[in-house]
């Protein structure tokens, strides 16, 4: 089979699943945007992707970013695809990825919020953003603790070029279990800060590709998929 068709056929797999876990958490599958994370493949894959349906990719390195839109511009198609940053950012790559992306996923700290605040003044745009919360608390992770999301979420909202959308994680791998209870504490902290806050907070960016039905069901809003968008070997949960 070739790539697209390798591609396609994947997709409707996903879909599939997508519906079901969707449908098992009283929600359409439409309530859930489908996040290519294009970090492993190339440009020609990403067209394949774009192809076969998804319009909205990530990557997680600033630099892999700019690399991938540059070579974005030799396919007309990919003109209108949106880009979501998705991993670590420091400080000094802000100023690459502000206004280059719809999305960032991964603000872990104030200190990250202030700077993308700066930067998206400097340039008289607003930033859409997540924070990302390390629900289970693991050493390996980053993101702010469930305390310091509570205690600094006011003061991420209050900045004026910056709008907070809602919370992200990233769930223990290869334990079911325990990335369910990670889903769920994202959502019931995302509802105790909406409280606080009265913020919406709609986004719940959580699942991949291990995980992505277990994410669904307990309320994820965006999953983000790499492996099993653009992997062949890789094996369907
Ligand atoms: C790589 C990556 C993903 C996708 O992981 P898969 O297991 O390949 O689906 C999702 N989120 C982040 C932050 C990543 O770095």
């Amino acid at each position: 089979m070739d790539y697209a068709a390798f591609i396609r056929e994947r997709r409707a797999e996903i879909l599939e699943r997508v519906a079901d876990a969707a449908k098992a958490s009283g929600r359409s599958a439409d309530a859930v945007t489908l996040v290519a994370v294009s970090k492993t493949v190339g440009i020609e894959e990403v067209a394949d992707a774009y192809a076969a349906g998804y319009a909205v990719f990530a990557e997680n390195r600033p630099q892999e970013l700019k690399r991938k839109q540059q070579a974005a511009l030799a396919y007309p198609e990919l003109a209108s695809v949106r880009w979501d940053m998705i991993g670590h950012l420091q400080t000094n790559k802000v100023k690459d990825v502000v206004g280059a992306v719809e999305l960032i996923h991964s603000v872990d700290s104030l200190r990250l919020a202030e700077a993308i605040e700066r930067r998206a003044e400097r340039l008289g745009i607003t930033v859409p953003i997540l924070m990302e919360v390390n629900v289970a608390g693991e050493e390996s992770k980053s993101g702010f603790s469930p305390e310091d999301a509570r205690l600094h979420a006011e003061q991420v909202i209050e900045l004026a070029h910056v709008s907070l959308k809602g919370l992200m994680c990233m769930a223990p791998a290869h334990d079911a279990a325990a990335a369910r209870r990670a889903f769920s504490d994202l959502r019931e902290l995302r509802d105790l800060l909406a409280r606080d806050t009265g913020c919406q907070l709609d986004e719940l960016s959580c699942g991949m590709s291990d995980d992505y039905a277990l994410a669904i069901e307990e309320g994820s809003t965006m999953i983000r998929l790499g492996r099993t968008v653009f992997d062949p070997a890789y094996a369907l949960q």
